[in-house]
């Protein structure tokens, strides 16, 4: 991967939708380029920095930005098998959800 194409991509990236493949190239080229480095460190303190601005949380760019690439690399390391599980738990709680809020609203 190259620095044009590295930078085409961290939108996609801070946006959770890389593949695998595509995100193990981007966390390649991450730990060799410094202009990446900050080229994505830049656009993330813009991407959550305002989201955190909303909500009155506490911001720490360069702690909360290590974490996100430790969740990414640990996705990496996921089996396809684990995050099938992954989505059918996430379908379930949406699922759970509104039958709660179907609940909620019927007893209004
Ligand atoms: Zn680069």
């Amino acid at each position: 991967m190259d620095c044009k194409e590295f930078k085409g991509l961290i939108q996609e990236f801070l946006h959770d939708e890389l593949d695998v493949n595509m995100l193990s190239r981007f966390l390649e080229h991450i730990e060799e380029c410094s202009d990446c480095r900050d080229e994505l460190r830049t656009q993330y303190l813009i991407y959550e920095g305002l989201e955190r601005l909303e909500s009155g949380e506490p911001f720490d760019v360069d702690k909360d930005l290590a974490k996100v690439m430790q969740q990414q690399k640990n996705r990496l390391h996921t089996r396809r098998g684990v995050q099938r599980t992954a989505i059918a738990a996430e379908i379930i709680t949406t699922a759970a959800f509104l039958i709660v809020l179907s609940v909620v609203l019927f007893y209004q």
